[in-house]
């Protein structure tokens, strides 16, 4: 109870079905110590909860809860009358009643919801609470638009799982009475429950409200995302009344995007897998990001139009040309080679020849790829086997950019290319894995005397450059945004 406290929580549940034999005996003496105000809860084995008790010896003990001062107790819907008349010859009910309702299979339609919390207030309710399946991400907009409409009486509506985790933790932006959070990491009594500590100190819980824009992170997995402990940072120093949270999307994203738009949306970043897809909701793509045919950024303008833009691109090869500035050199008089033939690697081939680099070499483990990616490019881009970049008589480069995962944690020992052909020529080297922070292909370009970019300066700056898309008016603090992802990384 201490630790919800001191993590942040205004008010703690007590599930009695989840404690243990040795825990059972002491829930009443939690109560009577006062820590927080407590909503007990005896969940049913048939309401998704462990409590294995005979019906009325179940809820026997909530009127026991509420007798000991428990601020609310939990109520299933289904079991509303059989407590009623357990009630009747007993002393009334002090507590609050949350008439609850869950369903764990699957999500559930507006008008489910709707008339479920109808039933609950004809019913009594005090508090309603709904708690659903996310089956799609696209079931947080039923949350958000019925909790947005419900006045009869408070209501805490919830989409479970990870799918669901924004309805967690935007609850306060469209109304709802409370929200659930975890006592830490790890103790979570739901799916998709995010740590109090987390919800007060990184999504600053307690200033969302009504007025809040939101901003997100849309991908599949994105639980490790960085980005909203980034842009959180700079939304909050710049005193910016905005949150950003992590949004999996498992299925359709651009559904998803024009989902969220009416629950006050402003912008999203996008990462794998939906960096194609996701064009597909866009009133008006940026030049360059449409010749690549991926973005990572949306940014809804006035009238509700989303533009699309592609900020990887010009973050790594900004900070491409700012080392080479730093040494005399430019771009122009580069030849480039490309590693990989991916998504990363079609923004900064097209970048590095839009910003007036002399070629781009492509060269990739699987060549027929390098091959259609230069053929796309077309004029300045060809392709060859990562084989060929050691064969006698091979090319040489002023800039090398490695755009594939080889290197990533956990195999740090890896470099997509051999120490030697850095040798010679000494090319600049950029790696957009910020993962070990210091790749192996780094460390040995290091070695050699070449100068290095790492994956760090493109994952900042292309940060950098969606938040001055979404505030054009704001300058970003990307020393900030810097030094979180760093603490972040070294924590890793
Ligand atoms: P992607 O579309 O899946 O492309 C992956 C590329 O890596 C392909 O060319 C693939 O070659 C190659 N590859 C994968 N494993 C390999 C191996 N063992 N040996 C040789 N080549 C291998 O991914 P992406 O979106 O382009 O992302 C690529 C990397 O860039 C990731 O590490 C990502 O984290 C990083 N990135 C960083 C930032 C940043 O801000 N720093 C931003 C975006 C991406 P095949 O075609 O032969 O499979």
């Amino acid at each position: 109870m201490k630790a919800a406290k001191d993590a942040g929580a205004d008010l703690a549940e007590i599930r009695v079905d989840l404690l243990d034999a040795s825990q059972q005996a002491r829930w009443a003496e939690v109560i009577r110590g006062g820590v927080l105000p407590v909503i007990v809860t005896n969940r049913p084995e048939w309401e998704g909860g462990k409590s294995k008790q005979p019906e009325e010896e179940r809820l026997q003990v909530l009127i026991e809860a509420s007798q000991l001062g428990a601020a609310y107790i939990d109520v299933e819907l289904a079991a509303v009358d059989t407590f009623a008349k357990l009630c009747e010859s007993k002393a009334p009910i002090a507590a609050k009643r949350i008439l609850s309702h869950h369903d764990f299979e699957a999500a559930m339609s507006l008008d489910e919801v709707r008339t479920t919390y109808k039933r609950m207030v004809a019913a009594g309710a005090d508090v309603c609470k709904i708690a659903m399946a996310a089956s799609s991400a696209t079931d947080n907009a039923t949350v958000f638009a019925a909790l947005k409409e419900a006045s009869d009486r408070p209501l805490i509506l919830l989409a479970m799982g990870e799918l669901g985790q924004c309805s967690r933790i935007l609850a306060p932006k469209y109304g709802a009475y409370l929200t659930f959070a975890s006592v830490g990491k790890g103790r979570e009594s739901a799916p998709g429950q995010v740590a109090t500590e987390t919800l007060v100190s990184l999504y600053r819980f307690d200033s969302i409200s009504a007025s809040t824009h939101v901003f997100g992170v849309i991908g599949n997995p994105v639980s490790h995302s960085m980005s909203p402990a980034l842009h959180n940072a700079a939304l909050q120093a710049a005193g910016i009344d905005a949150v950003y949270v992590p949004l999996k999307v498992d299925d359709d994203v651009p559904g998803f995007i024009k989902a969220m738009v009416p629950f006050d949306f402003y912008g999203f970043s996008v990462t794998i897998p939906g960096k194609v897809p996701a064009l597909d909701a866009m009133d008006h793509v940026e030049e360059t990001t449409a010749k690549i045919g991926a973005m990572n950024t949306v940014v809804r303008k006035p009238g509700d139009a989303l533009h699309g833009f592609n900020t990887d691109w010009v973050a790594a090869i900004s900070a491409i040309e700012d080392a080479l500035r730093d040494a005399g050199k430019s771009l122009s008089d580069c030849h480039v080679l490309c590693i990989g033939a991916g998504g990363a690697a079609r923004g900064l081939a097209y970048g590095s020849l839009a910003r007036g680099a002399k070629r781009v070499t492509i060269a990739n483990r699987t060549v027929e790829k390098a091959e259609a990616l230069a053929a796309d490019i077309g004029s300045g881009a060809d392709a060859m086997s990562l084989q060929a970049l050691t064969a006698p008589g091979a090319p040489t480069f002023d800039v090398i950019m490695n755009t594939t995962s080889v290197g990533m944690h956990p195999n740090v020992d890896h470099s997509p290319v051999p120490q030697a052909i850095l040798r010679e020529t000494k090319p600049l080297v950029f790696d957009a894995v910020y993962n070990p922070l210091e790749t192996k292909l780094l460390c040995d370009a290091k070695e050699e005397g070449c100068i290095c970019v790492s994956g760090l300066e493109m994952f900042v700056r292309q940060a950098a450059e969606q938040f001055r898309l979404w505030f054009p008016d704001q300058v970003p603090d990307v020393g900030l945004m810097r030094s979180v992802v760093l603490a972040r990384l070294q924590q890793a």
